[in-house]
């Protein structure tokens, strides 16, 4: 493990901050507090302003190639970015997807011709991309979904429903995955496409969150015709570009914001518990080591990502620790907080309860941060098969045609 930057990180890291600097204002070094996930017509719109910003500058799209705006950079330049960025109070990033994970996918699977129309509209903010691939009935096990796409002359016609698509309802365009031939086995009968939004029998429904926002969205696809040349990849290929798209998803997921032990220390200070200072209780104190050694742990399964990054390796399955530990962990200080604050955790007025409500809003986020991106159950499972060597889960399915398994089974 090695904790510097090379030379040549190290020069990147100093042109990043004189861009931040020069762009953005730095985060107070007590800043503490809520901050909205809630993406309203301003908050889209100053995304898109520093998306823009930052793309002319040469500071999103990092490891994009030139020719479709980026700056033939490396992973670990992106990281560092995102590491300083994080430093700054920038606004709600809502281009993950598409910069992280579209376009990224485009550039594997997609003719030069799909790349240049695309990409460069995502870089600068001005396309938004969403991820059509969770069904009712196929989440975790992806490959179990029920979208048909049926080819009529040179288009495809597609029926079927899309859910928890996050930013659905302001996405211009959608990587869409469909069934096109149920006769083959589950991972082999897929093919992948560009939706536009836009598109007469797109009906794109908001879902109200737990948190009271409606950052996703059921979408329904009612005889919707995509054009051929808006596939991307061969026919029955679906599988295999949707596995490019969840690879780059592992970089973009990330471990869950919000309170940390520092701060759950820092409020424990001033709170009381029984009577006394709620820091005074061993149980107390214990809870809040227990959080600050999983940090650490953290910190260096992230630096050991990051060696490997930057000794041109990539990251392992190992990322999906980072992701597993640090929800579970943030819904726990959470709760804790909640609790410590009594009655006045039942207060979720920002400006009324302390800190904004900070712990409030990180107990109702939590819970969707453990299943975006993987459950716990499956990063679990990806992490005892592909980090522990341990046997794969038992898959009855395997080999057999799509229309043979039981609907009950599928
Ligand atoms: C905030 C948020 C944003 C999202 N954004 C998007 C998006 O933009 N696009 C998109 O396509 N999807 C999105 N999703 C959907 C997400 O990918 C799925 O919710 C997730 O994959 C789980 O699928 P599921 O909800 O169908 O649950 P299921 O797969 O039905 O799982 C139900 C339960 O069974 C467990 N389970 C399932 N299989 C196994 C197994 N083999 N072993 C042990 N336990 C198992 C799960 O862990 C879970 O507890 C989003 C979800 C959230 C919460």
């Amino acid at each position: 493990m090695d904790f510097s930057d090379t030379a040549e990180e190290a020069a990147f890291r100093a042109e990043a901050r004189a861009f931040l600097d020069a762009n953005a204002a730095r985060k107070a070094a007590s800043a503490r507090g809520y901050r909205s996930r809630a993406l309203d017509a301003q908050a889209i719109g100053e995304s898109r302003l520093w998306q823009a910003r930052k793309a002319a500058c040469g500071f999103t799209g990092i490891h994009w190639p030139r020719r479709y705006g980026g700056r033939d950079g490396t992973q670990m330049q992106a990281i560092i970015f995102a590491q300083e960025e994080a430093r700054y109070d920038v606004p709600v990033n809502i281009f993950n997807q598409s910069v992280g994970m579209a376009m990224p996918t485009m550039m594997t699977w997609g003719t030069a011709e799909q790349a240049g129309r695309f990409a460069r509209p995502a870089l600068f903010g001005e396309e938004l991309w969403c991820q059509l691939f969770s069904e009712p009935g196929a989440g975790s096990d992806l490959a179990g979904l029920r979208t048909r796409a049926a080819r009529d002359g040179d288009d495809w016609v597609v029926n079927g429903q899309k859910v928890w698509t996050s930013n659905a309802h302001f996405a211009q365009f959608g990587m869409l995955v469909a069934r096109t031939d149920p006769s083959l086995p589950k991972h082999q009968g897929m093919t992948f496409f560009i939706l536009d939004m836009r598109s007469p029998g797109v009906e794109v429904r908001q879902i109200r969150q737990i948190s009271g926002t409606s950052n996703f969205c059921e979408v329904f696809l009612s005889d919707v015709r995509i054009p051929d040349h808006h596939r991307l990849g061969a026919i029955g290929q679906g599988w295999a570009v949707a596995l490019t798209m969840l690879a780059n998803e592992r970089f973009v997921v990330g471990e869950a914001e919000g309170p940390g032990a520092e701060d759950i220390l820092a409020f424990a200070e001033s709170a009381t518990l029984d009577g006394q200072p709620a820091l005074q209780d061993a149980s107390v104190r214990e809870k809040i080591a227990d959080w600050y050694v999983q940090e650490q742990g953290l910190k260096y399964t992230r630096l050991r990502s990051q060696t490997a990054l930057s000794r041109g390796g990539v990251p392992g399955p190992e990322a999906s620790i980072a992701k597993l530990v640090s929800a579970t962990k943030l819904q726990q200080i959470a709760m804790f907080g909640v609790d410590l604050l009594g009655q006045g955790g039942a207060v979720m007025e920002p400006g009324t309860a302390p800190l904004n409500a900070w712990f409030q809003e990180a107990v109702l986020y939590a819970p969707g941060k453990r299943i975006a991106g993987g459950t716990d159950e499956i990063l679990r499972n990806i992490i005892a098969e592909r980090v522990l060597g341990m046997p794969p889960d038992p898959r009855a399915d395997k080999g057999i045609a799509f229309n043979e398994i039981p609907t009950s089974a599928r």
